[in-house]
């Protein structure tokens, strides 16, 4: 799979990551993958399809 880029929420830098091979959600579901930060030195989780940070995606989901 190709890199993919995601801001670490510790040090708000550009992440490259290309860990693993590609792993695609069952019927759409979001996977989240475990990182290990080259900026931190934490982990994080990641959805390799969006680049986006659980926390952030989490963010995004309404909540009524
Ligand atoms: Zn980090």
């Amino acid at each position: 799979m190709p890199p993919f880029l995601f801001r670490c929420p510790t040090t708000a830098m550009l992440v490259q990551d290309h860990s693993g091979p590609d792993e695609q959600g069952e019927d759409g579901k979001k996977v989240y993958r475990a990182i290990n930060c080259l900026a931190c030195g934490g982990l994080h989780l990641v959805n390799p399809l969006t680049g986006k940070l659980m926390s952030e995606e989490a963010e995004d989901t309404p909540r009524w």
